[in-house]
């Protein structure tokens, strides 16, 4: 069975920009806040919001309850009346209107002021058509063929705008109509169908088109996702999608390609447990066994611990120094312990990745166990190989209790100094954890052999930075990953701060800074380039690794690929470092 997911499936511009707002505003606000109507059409994300302390202000409420609270526009927009009304009763108005809204907005507020009769093709109960129709004086709404029968007979000039989720083909049924009966007027017609529509009405097309049947997953109000599910149904066998529960009274055995389209105000975590939901039921019993142990390798850090293990080898042989194992056991056991208690203490993944939440906890004791038995051995090891390896080894895991630790607004901990401090380095979670384990490999190398620095100074660079980029990759990856969701469960990442596909750029770049040490140490003659020329292969292949983790469908469709493809880096190093 193959799967294949629309690359515009999920949130667009409008619905993302709408959402992550409102939920930093929850995280940093001290006001109540109140969302105008339903923030987006998709009751996972509604619920998630109502766990954030964001409540939502139904029409018909006692409109006082907004008094002194934080009151948001969603994406959809209002009416200038509407706007007056809601600014008189909020303490802070948040305007998150989408671009596109505000356009149409815009246009039919300058052609009302020209004198023009503002035409709109659009569903007259959608609050953006109300909120669009607050702008104008002389405004109809045109949603079916008898309602052409209400314009008036006449000769004004006029301006047609749609809803910008409408379908095209509508709009322009329907403009053609209006020409037809006012022919002697002058009419300007402005298309404000907004591309993330138009995107994704060419996308399902070519999806019906190439697969046996097609899921459209998204809210039962969203017009954009139930115009989506009707351009597909025209074409192909459809289902619409609202909960993975839904797939329950579905039976895919028959079908072999299945498309994916989602529409703007499904989230991302809600396109891939469907997906996955699919895969894990229509597995066959062999690869449902080898999804079982992936699993285990996967979420228990196994593959990414012994990665980690092989990247001590490829780091002793940069420096062309004997292998010491236990300091590759020590390295294997630090990443196994942070990763593996941070599965537990990270409440974001219990959103953003519900599979690892419920493996976890399912099999707890094993886990649990792990971890204690990295901690110990980590430990014991570090002792037994000198004083001065422990303590680095205290200091890597005080660093990865930053690592580990996430806050939910008005923690228990909010009032403790200590923790407080460390608060400060969660967004650079990526950065701390990285470089923690640089200082437990590389500097256990140093105290082990102090006069390394004085004679391999660039290769001793060179190792320091290839150990700290590989571990910079893989973070980021996953955080990108799991950027949407955190910031719905209020985490705080680099993300937050970073534009993912920024972030993406950036991890395909940083492995430029290996190859500047190796480039002014071959032009101090500092450096054998003969000796380490191998490792530009595991340094391009982990940028060419960010560079596909940009694409979209490498991030939703499945979870083994993914974690494959980050992890990969670190086999793909330890082979270089075979290379003789
Ligand atoms: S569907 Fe279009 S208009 Fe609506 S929020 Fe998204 S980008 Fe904006």
């Amino acid at each position: 069975m193959n799967i294949d997911i629309g690359k515009f499936a999920g949130f667009c511009d409008g619905v993302k920009y709408a959402v992550e707002n409102t939920f930093s505003q929850a995280a940093k606000s001290e006001n109540e806040i109140y969302v105008d109507g339903h923030l987006i059409h998709n009751p996972q994300t509604l619920d998630m919001l109502k766990n954030s302390g964001v409540h939502t202000y139904e029409d018909g409420e006692d409109i006082s309850v907004l008094d002194g609270k934080t009151v948001i526009i969603r994406a959809h927009g209002v009416s200038p009346e509407r706007r007056n009304i809601l600014s008189k009763h909020a303490k802070k108005l948040v305007n998150l209107t989408c671009k596109y809204v505000a356009k149409t907005q815009g246009l039919v507020k300058k052609y009302s002021l020209l004198g023009y009769r503002i035409i709109v093709i659009g569903n007259p109960t959608h609050p953006e058509i109300i909120g669009v129709c607050g702008f104008a004086d002389d405004v109809f709404v045109v949603y079916k063929d008898s309602d052409l029968d209400n314009l008036p007979n006449d000769e004004k000039k006029t301006l047609i705008v749609a809803q910008t989720t409408l379908q095209k083909d509508i709009f322009y049924k329907f403009v053609s109509k209006i020409k037809d009966k006012y022919k002697n007027s002058e009419i300007i017609i402005k298309d404000t169908i907004c591309e993330a529509t138009e995107q994704r009405q060419n996308e399902i097309l070519d999806i019906a088109k190439r697969n046996d049947i097609v899921l459209v997953i998204g809210g039962s109000e969203s017009s954009n996702t139930k115009n989506l599910y009707k351009i597909a149904s025209e074409i192909k066998t459809s289902f619409y999608v609202e909960y993975k529960e839904d797939l329950n009274n579905l039976d895919l055995s028959n079908y072999k390609n299945i498309g994916i389209m989602a529409g703007a105000s499904t989230p991302d975590w809600l396109i891939e447990e469907v997906a996955q939901t699919i895969k894990d039921k229509y597995a066959s019993p062999l690869s449902k066994f080898f999804s079982n142990i992936f699993d285990f390798l996967n979420y228990g850090y196994i593959f990414f611990s012994v990665g980690a293990f092989l990247m001590s080898y490829a780091i002793y042989d940069i420096l062309s120094q004997a292998f010491q194992y236990q300091i590759g056991i020590i390295t294997a056991s630090y990443y196994l312990y942070t990763s593996l208690s941070n599965g537990y203490s990270n409440y974001t993944i219990r959103i953003s990745d519900k599979k690892r939440f419920a493996f976890y906890n399912k099999y707890k004791l094993f886990f649990m166990s792990i971890i204690f038995i990295s901690c110990i051995s980590m430990f014991y090891f570090s002792y037994k190989m000198s004083v001065g390896i422990l303590m680095l080894t205290i200091l890597s895991s005080l660093l990865g209790i930053g690592y580990n630790m996430s806050f939910k607004k008005q923690s228990k901990f909010d009032n403790s100094l200590f923790f407080n401090v460390f608060k400060k380095l969660i967004p650079f979670k990526a950065i701390v954890i990285s470089v923690a384990v640089t200082i437990l490999l590389n500097g256990s190398i140093f105290i082990l052999n102090r006069n390394i620095i004085k004679e391999k100074f660039f290769a001793y660079l060179f190792s320091a930075s290839i150990v700290f980029i590989f571990m910079f990759i893989r973070q980021a990856l996953m955080e990108i990953k799991f950027s949407q969701s955190d910031k719905i469960a209020g985490a705080i990442t680099l993300t937050t701060y970073i534009e993912p596909k920024k972030l993406a750029i950036i991890t395909g770049l940083v492995p430029i800074i290996p190859i500047l040490f190796m480039i002014i140490g071959i032009a101090m003659d500092k450096f054998s380039l003969s000796n380490n020329i191998k490792y530009l292969i595991p340094i391009v292949y982990s940028s060419i690794v960010s560079f596909i983790a940009m694409r979209r469908n490498a991030i939703t469709i499945s979870r083994h690929l993914f974690s494959f493809l980050i992890d990969s880096p670190l086999y793909i190093l330890f082979l270089a470092a075979l290379i003789k």
